[in-house]
């Protein structure tokens, strides 16, 4: 069994940054303004990143002593459905983004987690988990297309918005009536 594959990441890959060029002398800073296509499954299940949408990746780069300091904002648009009433949800987001990624064989590599403190592999950083995890945290979990959505009308199922004041099925079956003010004793 091998031991312990390392993982070989692909410079070509859109969210993996080559820090070639950034001298490792603890203050040097290069920025990164890249535009790449969003991974796959990049969110939550009712609201997420579309696949293949633009990501703005907007950066910097700084040199510390034990590896490389990555902050700035990644930008893009979201996709998802209200909670309440099911209508499409379309949004844009704006994330910070602040992840240190230690040199391979740093004191802070020996010392640290994985999932405490990135990881480079040779000149390489692989920033998909430190995007995933600034992007999925700002996402609600209960999206609504609007904070005062009324929804749908429990018994018709049309969106109240689109329905006169005091919409109601007053003349029902009286067995519905019932129900009705259970749900409503439920909310
Ligand atoms: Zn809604
Ligand atoms: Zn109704």
């Amino acid at each position: 069994m091998p031991k312990h594959s390392q993982s070989h990441l692909d410079p070509r890959q859109p969210l993996v940054v080559d820090t070639t060029k950034l001298p490792r002398q603890p203050g040097a800073t290069r920025t990164l303004q890249r535009v790449v296509s969003a991974p796959v499954d990049l969110g939550l299940e009712l609201i997420q990143v579309p696949q293949g949408s633009d990501l703005e990746l907007d950066l910097s780069l700084t040199s510390v002593s034990e590896g490389v300091y990555v902050s700035g904002a990644v930008r893009g648009s979201l996709a998802g459905e209200c909670g309440r009433c099911l209508n499409p949800i379309t949004e844009s987001f704006d994330v910070p983004i602040a992840e240190l990624f230690a040199y391979a064989d740093s004191t802070t590599e020996e010392t640290t987690d994985d999932d405490e403190v990135g990881r480079m592999q040779g000149d390489l950083i692989d920033l998909e988990p430190a995007v995933r995890d600034a992007v999925v945290l700002t996402l609600p979990t209960n999206p609504v297309c609007r904070p005062d959505c009324p929804g749908l009308c429990p018994e018709c199922g049309v969106h109240l918005d689109d329905l006169p004041a005091g919409h109601g099925h007053e003349d029902v079956d009286p067995r519905w009536a019932a129900l009705r003010n259970l749900s409503k004793t439920e909310e």
